[in-house]
């Protein structure tokens, strides 16, 4: 018989332990050791069978046992120190307040929006690296003190669970989440105690409603909005039933709840809490981007603001980040599909859901070249005054991919930077790592994931004796999963005396785990299978090799992928070298981040946007070997790993493959292996342990997620804060001004001209140096001369007279001519061989973040 339905029944604590409740549902235990010891010593056999999770373990053990251990001195005085330092994590002043008591202007209050968030394996709320990236900025924000606020959906089965059938083919199953079962809490009204329910009218007159459940994580607040309540008819109910799975009206009810639901989620929570409201909103992606529609509704019906200034006022409070590196992966609706969800009930242009707003306005907001197609970026650019790519070179390729919004730009003036992502350290190194960096940083800066670089102080006895540690616990666990997986596909227990016999904890490990999407290229090791065969049974210098990675439920071609690695995995003669284990999610991660000596990553150059497995693999002294891609185009020196050469330029795919798996091979073969097993007088790989030093010193410090939220809140929330002020003081006079401004430039804009340009000062033949006075006389189709910004721009002339290294010069206002205003500079040729110049036109504003923020550019005619 199967249960209609299931609760989670929590037990009664004796009163001496009550501390153990929110030691259990503050999600700090999971990137805390000493709470996790505390939780297993209760049972330890227990904590292993239900994977580490504090909630169940206080569920599921039996009262007896509390009763006991609140008689035991010992276990007392832990417990009373693990709460006391709890409270001291909560309240202690960190880099956030240290900066305000400097005098450091920062923000009230993030309010940080993603659709997935992996914060523990216990809260099964992400699909792959966006989720975990989300669960990292939340952690690192509360090790540094920043008050963030993270919104999302709590998915009733999250992402799939995946298990292999016996020919090698994915399987999917959505266990489905009993939120009382979770470290979660509900958001209740601050006077009755109810629940909060939120509402989201729909098209017909019907309701979406929400209640919203709280995941503490540290410091920080997760609001996760769940649809699955009574309240509800079926078909609302299943908005939050997965993550990523249904159709397009599926999704599109999805991101209308996160963003609109999500706004209401913060302010009943900041309501209840006594809170300020955030002074900056992040759109983690652009799933959640309708939360700038409903905070321009909140402004119109409440401040009486009209939609333009409403705009200006959200556009300066927030920050939108990309991470998409291709057209095809951006998040697009048919624009009818929204008119449908925000227009009036009768298909009137006033919008139901939001009033006060038209639907036109809305859809404007998406515009893409095709008219018919709502695009989620287009809107996250248009609604966020400050945008970001996730590396160096992504925040390039994203320049490029949207050079589109602003035409007149060159790319690399497409106001859209960089944060390169980060990891937080706590959760992702080895707790052996943690050990040591406590002993030589001490224990405040490992907190806030400080002081990385002086591992490099260990001797190399200690580091390699850690690094074969690693790789003995990432063998153990191996040899669990693969007889896990081998029993679920079928087998018995008899016909795997093999099994412990697969991987040797004195090999060179390989580790190849992600999400499973053709430009990740998971079958590119298999390129050459003799090749690999050889490498994997080599008598004196053998390699083993993990792999993992889940493949969308809709994606047949990623499982087929899988297919062939498992099938290779299962040929008897290699199966105790290479081993593909199912269900790679952050539990099994671990091990693998911690144990693995190379961390390989092969995707299609720029496909990858960042990735931060490698930056884990890294923190743990791992070795990445990976084609120049996202994070590690920037960050690989030399020392640190290698790189695979990329033959980015060669179309044939098939080619190219080919190029980029040889080179693979080859680096293995010539460069890794030979300094793994190359052993000195005192049995350690010398040059070996010095790359993993020099790894740890080099790359420790970089990939931290603590730098990245420490470059977020410098580069961008504080800056958001402050417009956003300027924005709304006075009766929100800034956000007004912004308004009229950007309407009378648009308006005046077709008129604006550069009418003549003239030179003088240079000799017949200029060199290098040269002095250059320029007079360039524009009209301004009734603009001041103060209200725009007219610039020469020098540089090299290309074949086509397009410029490139230019050098911008300012010029400025000489007065009023019959010809127009005249505008005068005086430089110096910057360049020598082919060089020339132009003079342009922008909007100027104080209030605008960047001369190209509104995309107009007058250059001369013809
Ligand atoms: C870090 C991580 C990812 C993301 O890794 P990429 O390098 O971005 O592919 C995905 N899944 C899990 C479980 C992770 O820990």
């Amino acid at each position: 018989m199967k249960a209609l339905r299931r609760f989670t029944v929590r037990a009664h604590l004796p009163a001496r332990l009550a501390a153990l409740g929110p030691l259990s549902t503050n999600l700090r235990w999971s990137w805390h050791p000493e709470t996790q010891d505390l939780f297993a010593r209760i049972d330890p056999g227990l904590w292993q069978e239900l994977g580490g999770d504090p909630v169940r373990m206080l569920g599921e053990v039996s009262p007896d046992r509390l009763d006991a251990l609140a008689l035991d001195p010992d276990y007392v005085a832990e417990l009373d120190r693990r709460a006391a330092d709890l409270d001291e994590y909560l309240d202690r002043p960190r880099w956030y307040q240290n900066q305000q008591a400097k005098g450091v202007d920062l923000p009230t209050g993030i309010a940080y929006f993603s659709m997935e968030f992996g914060v523990s394996e216990v809260l099964p709320n992400y699909s792959g690296g966006l989720g975990i990236l989300a669960g990292d900025h939340l952690k690192a924000a509360s090790d540094l003190g920043v008050p963030l606020i993270g919104v999302g959906l709590l998915y009733r089965s999250g992402y799939f669970r995946q298990s292999l059938t016996a020919d090698g083919w994915q399987a999917e199953h959505y266990p489905s989440l009993d939120p009382q079962g979770l470290p979660l809490r509900l958001l209740a009204e601050p006077a009755s105690g109810a629940p909060v329910l939120l509402h989201v009218a729909m098209p017909g007159n019907r309701v979406l409603r929400a209640r919203v459940w709280i995941a503490q994580v540290g410091r920080v607040p997760l609001l996760l909005l769940d649809s699955d309540i009574a309240e509800n008819d079926p078909e609302l109910r299943a908005v939050t039933d997965r993550l990523y799975g249904g159709d397009q009206d599926h999704r599109i009810k999805q991101e209308i709840l996160a963003g609109i639901g999500g706004v209401r989620a913060v302010r009943a929570y900041t309501r209840s809490m006594g809170l300020a409201d955030p002074e900056v909103f992040h759109m983690n992606e652009g799933h959640a981007g309708f939360l700038g529609v409903e905070r321009i509704r909140e402004l119109i019906t409440g401040a009486g603001l009209d939609f333009d200034s409403a705009l200006a006022a959200v556009r300066a409070a927030t920050v939108f980040t990309t991470h998409t590196p291709v057209p095809a992966g951006i998040d697009r609706f048919p624009a009818d599909l929204v008119r449908h969800y925000f227009s009036g009930a009768n298909g009137e242009n006033e919008s139901a859901m939001l009033p006060g707003l038209v639907v036109d306005r809305i859809i404007e907001l998406g515009r893409e070249g095709d008219p018919s197609v709502f695009n989620m970026a287009h809107m996250g650019l248009r609604l966020g005054q400050r945008a970001n790519g996730v590396s160096r070179l992504h925040g390039s390729v994203s320049r490029e991919m949207f050079n589109g919004l602003w035409p007149g730009f060159d790319a690399d003036e497409v106001p859209i930077g960089s944060v390169t992502n980060g990891v937080h350290a706590p959760t992702w190194a080895a707790r052996e790592w943690m050990d040591l960096a406590r002993r030589v940083v001490g224990p405040d800066l490992v907190e806030e994931a400080r002081g990385w670089e002086r591992l490099h102080e260990i001797s190399p006895g200690e580091l390699w004796s850690t690094r074969n540690t690693l790789r003995a616990q990432l063998v153990a666990e191996v040899r669990r999963r693969v007889r896990a997986s081998w029993l679920e596909r079928g087998a018995t227990d008899a016909e795997l005396g093999w099994v412990s016999g697969v991987f040797d904890p004195g090999v060179l490990t390989v580790g190849f785990a992600r999400r499973v999407p053709t430009y990740k290229r998971l079958t590119l090791m298999l390129r050459d299978p003799d090749r690999l065969r050889a490498m994997l049974l080599d008598p004196v210098r053998p390699v083993q090799l993990v792999v993992a990675g889940k493949s969308h439920p809709a994606d047949d071609g990623g499982k087929a992928l899988i297919q062939q690695v498992v099938r290779f995995a299962d040929e008897h003669d290699v199966r105790h070298r290479i081993v593909f284990l199912p269900d790679y999610d952050m539990s099994m991660a671990r091990y693998l981040y911690w144990g693995c000596d190379v961390w390989l990553n092969n995707p299609l150059r720029p496909l990858e946007a960042c990735g931060t497995s490698g930056m884990k693999s890294a923190l743990n002294g791992g070795l990445n070997l990976s084609i120049r891609d996202g994070w590690w185009d920037e960050m690989f020196d030399g020392e640190n790993g290698w790189a695979i050469p990329t033959a980015d330029g060669v179309t044939d795919e098939v080619r190219r493959d080919d190029l980029e798996a040889g080179a693979m091979y080859e680096l293995l073969e010539q460069q890794v292996l030979p300094k793994f097993y190359d052993r000195g007088a005192d049995g350690l790989p010398g040059r070996w342990v010095e790359m993993v030093r020099h790894t740890l010193q080099d790359l420790g410090p970089k990939v931290l997620a603590s730098r990245m939220v420490r470059d977020y809140v410098v580069g961008l929330y504080a800056p958001a804060a402050r417009a956003a002020r300027t924005a709304v003081a006075d009766g929100y006079a800034g956000a007004r001004q912004v308004a009229a401004y950007r309407g009378r430039v648009e308006a005046a804009w077709p008129r604006v001209q550069v009418v003549q340009v003239d030179s003088s000062g240079l000799p017949d033949t200029p060199e290098i140096g040269a002095a250059l006075a320029l007079r360039a006389h524009v009209r301004l189709g009734g603009l001041a001369p103060s209200e725009v910004a007219v610039q020469a721009v020098l540089g090299r002339v290309g074949p086509g007279e397009e410029l490139s290294d230019v050098v911008i010069v300012p010029m400025t206002y000489a007065g009023s001519e019959d010809l127009g205003e005249l505008f005068v500079a005086d430089t110096r040729m910057p360049l020598s061989g082919a060089v020339g110049y132009t003079v342009r036109v922008l909007p100027h504003h104080e209030l605008l973040a960047g001369d190209a923020e509104l995309a107009l550019v007058a250059t001369p005619a013809g």
